[in-house]
């Protein structure tokens, strides 16, 4: 079953809204196994509308609108549909008493204008608005299903939810389910070309992958005839997918983001972290302890951004510090040492580097970051360019060093204690 979702509003085209309505009608119907196929936007244009909707009918087996059912001259969506389908609109006595009703409670006028709301295309129903007074439209005919909905996010989802879904969750018995697999250190290209082949192949489950603040997520779905069954479909693609990648890269499944996998792994292995943060400037720990629960497994956090506290309360020495400046791995596996000797936690983390725009060299550019690591086995630390040449970067690589940061103590871990 093919769907389209239709949203209409010259709003939407200049910018001046966002389409939220497109975000939640797409996420309800994927619940309801509809596969959405495109979504559009048309400004409040008859001509173009008319396109757009005849389209999108061709094309669809389903398609839902979103906005211009409303009272004004260019609120033409019924109309337009009536009209392609060779349907009268006509007047809905029900409709034409709830929005009486809601405006007498209102203390508004009843107005011709505001009556032309009650009129739908024959042979339609109408969807109930308990949040406004454009009732929403269900039409079936030549094989289509038509749903039309208002605008205003707080009327359009729940006539959805409450009668929209309801119609429509008749035509399909299919349920869907989606994991998404978390991976880091890998950059999108690698794991597109790596994954290419099911990305291609694949119809169901889909494997797709969506790349943000420098990780890759892969989104797993799968349509079946229940919860059991779409699970069951996805298990092999997601061995498959950790097969390709390798478990080292692959942070989580279904996990909100590093630092919780991170909180989680740390209380698995009984053990306790501390931070030391130069470029970061408290990002890792801001990061950990947004964590529920995380004070079981988070010791400290030091920001120690000058040289002198890196050596005071650290213990960086001195000649480290001259010797190698401080940016360089000595003095991050020196800074993560320091705090894990100070804390007693098991692992300590690091980072220092130069964030920009300023205090770049040749030698040393904008972007080179020293990330530590301090175990009782070993203290080191990997040097990273984190620059991507888009002028002030500073926050960007201040965000990708703090989850290397969370990933190099995540991947020690993973190799102390297994999987
Ligand atoms: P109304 O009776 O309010 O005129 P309508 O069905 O005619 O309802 P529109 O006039 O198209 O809807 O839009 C009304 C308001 O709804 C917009 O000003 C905007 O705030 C919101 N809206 C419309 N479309 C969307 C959308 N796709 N996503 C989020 N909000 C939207």
């Amino acid at each position: 079953m093919k769907a389209e979702i239709l949203c209409v509003g010259t709003e939407i085209l200049l910018g001046d809204i966002v389409n939220t309505n497109a975000a939640f009608l797409s996420r309800e119907l994927a619940k309801m196994g509809i596969n959405v196929y495109r979504q559009t936007v048309v400004g409040d244009n008859a001509n173009r509308l008319k396109a757009s909707l005849r389209d999108a009918l061709d094309k669809n087996d389903i398609v839902i609108t979103s906005g211009g059912l409303g009272p004004t001259y260019d609120d033409l969506t019924k109309e337009t549909a009536a009209a392609l389908f060779g349907l009268e609109l006509k007047l809905d006595e029900a409709s034409k008493e709830t929005i009486e009703n809601f405006l007498k409670m209102t203390h508004r006028k009843i107005t011709p204008t505001l009556m032309k709301q009650a009129y739908l295309p024959d042979g339609s129903y109408a969807l109930k608005n308990d949040c406004g007074t454009a009732p929403g439209v269900y039409l079936e005919k030549n094989g289509k299903v038509l749903v039309m909905l208002p605008g205003p996010p707080r009327e359009l989802q729940p006539m959805f939810l409450n009668y929209a879904e309801p119609k429509l969750m008749k035509l399909t018995e299919k349920t869907m389910v989606s994991h998404m697999v978390h991976i880091f250190d890998i950059g999108e290209s690698t794991v597109e070309t790596q994954l290419r082949e099911m990305m291609t192949t694949m119809t169901n489950p889909t494997v797709a992958p969506y790349a943000k603040d420098g990780e890759v997520t892969v989104r797993v779905t799968a349509f079946a005839d229940s919860e059991t069954a779409a699970e069951a479909m996805i298990k092999p693609v997601i061995d498959e997918i950790q097969t390709i990648i390798g478990n080292k890269h692959i942070y989580g499944i279904d996990v909100p983001n590093l630092q919780t996998a991170l909180v989680q792994k740390l209380k698995a292995c009984g053990k306790k972290i501390a931070t030391a943060e130069s470029l970061t400037g408290g990002l890792i720990s801001k990061r950990i302890t947004e964590v529920s629960g995380s004070s079981e497994v988070f010791e400290c956090g030091i920001c120690s951004y000058s040289n002198r506290i890196k050596n005071k309360v650290l213990g960086v020495p001195q000649e480290t510090l001259d010797k190698y400046t401080e940016y360089s791995a000595e003095t991050a596996a020196a800074m993560a040492e320091g705090v894990r000797r100070l804390s007693g936690a098991a692992i300590g983390i690091s980072t220092t580097g130069i964030a920009g725009p300023g205090g770049g060299t040749d030698e040393k550019p904008v972007g080179l970051v020293y990330v530590g690591i301090s175990t009782e086995h070993k203290s080191d630390a990997r040097e990273l360019h984190l620059s991507r040449g888009f002028g002030d970067e500073r926050e960007l690589i201040r965000y990708l060093a703090s989850s290397h940061a969370l990933y190099l103590a995540l991947d020690e871990l993973k190799d102390q204690f297994g999987q």
